[in-house]
């Protein structure tokens, strides 16, 4: 099974990700935490993309496209992946298509999860992730019982440096004007479903599911 996910930024494609790769057994493949790695280990990749994602811009499409040419040639991409946060732009579309092609490969589902501007900035200002496990917390409708600390494995929470509110609406600008028309890309091809990124989080999962089977 190959996927995209698809949605702005605080839409929850990270968080559904990690739940369907848990499900179904097959990797989640987020540009968002490669680049981050990246960054933190000082690469070549890192120190080129470190720039555009403090400010919310988008990298461009050869190192994103790179980097997930090689990723998705490992081991582990076999049996199907979910792709998170690419592709981001059409010309990253197009040469996904066309990497896919020479191997006589397709993607299965591309799925828009939706939800309003005010909603993604109101979830993106407040939220910290645990470096340790992964699991994600909000000031207003997930607290941790300690501040800072996370509830399941005692880790160290982590706020993103582009999560404040300048940054997430320059995102947002960048997701409309750059990333909305990979949604009319797949919807020519006929592969484009929607599902309610309003919804409660187990809402949304059981969408995602009932799409996928
Ligand atoms: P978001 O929560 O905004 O979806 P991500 O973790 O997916 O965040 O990405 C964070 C940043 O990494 C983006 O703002 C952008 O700078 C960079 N980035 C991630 N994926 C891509 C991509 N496919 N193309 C270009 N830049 C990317
Ligand atoms: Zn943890």
């Amino acid at each position: 099974m190959k996927l995209i996910l698809m949605g702005g930024p605080g839409a929850g494609k990270g968080t559904q990700a990690r739940r369907i790769a848990e499900k179904y057994g097959i990797p989640q493949l987020s540009t968002g935490d490669m680049l981050r790695a990246a960054v933190k280990a000082g690469t070549e990749v890192g120190l080129k993309a470190k720039a555009a994602m403090e400010s919310g811009s988008l990298v461009t499409d050869d190192i994103v496209v790179g980097i997930i040419s090689d990723r998705i040639q490992e081991d582990d991409c076999k049996g199907g992946f979910i792709l998170d946060g690419f592709p981001r732009t059409v010309e990253q579309a197009k040469a996904l298509t066309k990497m896919l092609k020479k191997r006589d490969l397709k993607i299965d589902f591309v799925i828009d999860i939706t939800a309003d501007d005010e909603e993604l900035v109101g979830r993106i200002t407040g939220r910290s992730t645990c470096s340790k496990c992964g699991e994600g917390y909000h000031t207003m409708f997930k607290k941790s019982s300690k501040e800072g600390i996370c509830d399941k494995c005692g880790g160290e929470l982590t706020t993103r440096a582009d999560d404040n509110e300048e940054t997430v609406r320059n995102r947002l600008g960048v997701y409309h004007e750059q990333t909305a028309p990979v949604l009319g890309y797949y919807g020519k091809k006929g592969a484009l479903k929607e599902v309610n990124g309003m919804l409660a989080m187990d809402e949304v999962f059981n969408a995602l599911c009932t799409i996928l089977g």
